[in-house]
């Protein structure tokens, strides 16, 4: 508790972009965010008062941290399972709990339990060595997807493997690395889609709209919500699993579950696999986060609560915030890092700003790497096209080189 507030200490593991938006939105509610950063210069160190400094991994370091917090949670999925257990078991509460993260940071455990509670998941299999990934791709026929079980973000530990003298290459050079697979499917997506609940310990669920992720080179790079078109049906599907995937996980804080739109109908045919044939289409979980989520940064401006502010509520227990729309049409663009040169980040927002008065910026204070995700931008309207298309040019004009 804080003596000064009177509220409870909520710490953050990890100073990305994640906890310095989570900070922005602790302060209204009186509070501080509590941050465990790397280095000086990481977003929410920038920005935080309360920044201590210490790897995710060092078990001393989290622990110094956890004292004088109310409840630990994370900005990333990083943390080692059994740290978060000793926290936990050292008297601090962990939201979400070590026995549900470890269903967002090991893609096998999250494949077998999800086929474990019949959700709709792509085909798979583990694979130790080059047989297993030769003997599925043999079977499902080529190409098929590698992932590796932990570790990958953005595409990376992701790969397409189009025939056997590449799964062997492959599969002998990652586990050589030490590296746990699993194979999948792959799915014939006609789209890419996201819900995201949180819940409480109390047990109170809130689900946000249904959205459509837009990746490019395994990047998200646009966020459409509500994802155009969906059916209705469709979204109240996609919401309950959502809901119903973080009541049986015991999540507590937000769950972001990145859904497969497929053709074909609801349901499954006879090997277990999602029907693809024509019909209604069908959703398929790709993977879980259990955090504030690329996916949900519309809802600072697009939604009655922001997904910031409702991942406080969660872990404080406090009720959840209303999830609906504060639009019909919000969009959502990531900011990548440009090319070097032209013109300054100041110059850009400037131009920006004269141009779109209306869309919304936020920049994470990172050094600009090409392809590094270094802000978003977000547009509110009514008319998909043209906020779409105002959402992409105040991106490309915070991205590309302006002489
Ligand atoms: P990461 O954890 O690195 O984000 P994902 O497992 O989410 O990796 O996969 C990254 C992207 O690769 C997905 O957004 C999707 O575009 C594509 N992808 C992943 N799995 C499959 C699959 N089974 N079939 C088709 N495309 C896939």
């Amino acid at each position: 508790m804080d003596s000064r507030t009177g509220l409870p200490v909520v710490g953050m593991v990890g100073g990305g972009q994640l906890a310095r938006m989570t900070h922005q939105a602790a302060i209204a509610l009186g509070q501080s965010l509590r941050v465990l950063a790397l280095d000086p210069s990481d977003g929410a160190a920038l920005v935080a008062a309360d920044v201590r400094y210490g790897r995710h991994t060092d078990l001393a370091a989290l622990r110094d941290f956890a004292e004088g917090c109310d409840v630990v949670t994370f900005d990333h999925e990083h943390v080692p399972n059994e740290h978060a257990r000793a926290l936990a078991e050292a008297g601090v509460p962990v939201y979400p709990p070590a026995d549900a993260l470890r269903y967002a940071q090991d893609k096998r455990a999250m494949r077998e339990r999800l086929t474990e509670l019949g959700a709709p998941v792509p085909r798979w299999r583990p694979v130790t060595g080059a047989d297993d990934l030769v003997e599925f791709g043999t079977e499902l026929g080529w190409p098929v997807i590698l992932k590796a079980a932990r570790g990958g973000y953005d595409g990376r530990g992701v790969w397409v493997v189009s025939g056997p003298a590449e799964a062997a290459e492959l599969v002998g050079r990652l586990r050589a690395a030490g590296t746990d697979l699993i194979a999948e499917e792959r799915v014939g997506l006609r789209r890419e889609l996201a819900v995201q609940v949180a819940r409480s310990p109390f047990g109170q669920v809130a689900a946000y709209p249904v959205v459509e992720t837009v990746q490019r080179d395994g990047i998200c790079v646009e966020v459409l919500a509500p994802a155009p078109r969906l059916p209705e049906e469709l979204a109240l599907r996609a919401q309950q699993l959502a809901i119903d995937l973080a009541t049986a996980l015991g999540v507590v804080g937000l769950l972001a579950v990145e859904l497969f739109e497929v053709p074909g109908a609801a349901g499954r045919t006879d090997d277990g696999s999602p029907a693809t044939g024509g019909g209604e289409p069908a959703l398929v979980v790709n993977e879980l986060a259990m955090r504030p989520h690329n996916s949900g940064h519309w809802t600072i401006e697009g939604a009655r609560t922001s997904q910031f502010e409702q991942h406080l509520r969660a872990v404080l227990d406090y009720p959840m915030g209303d999830t609906a729309l504060t639009a019909p049409v919000v969009v959502m663009a990531n900011v990548l890092g440009g090319p070097e040169g032209g013109m300054s980040t100041d110059e850009r927002l400037h131009h920006l700003f004269a141009e779109d008065p209306g869309a919304k910026v936020h920049l994470y204070g990172k050094q600009v790497r090409p392809g590094r995700k270094i802000g978003h931008v977000t547009v509110l309207g009514d008319d998909l096209e043209k906020v779409r298309a105002r959402a992409a040019r105040a991106a490309w004009w915070l991205r590309e080189r302006h002489e």
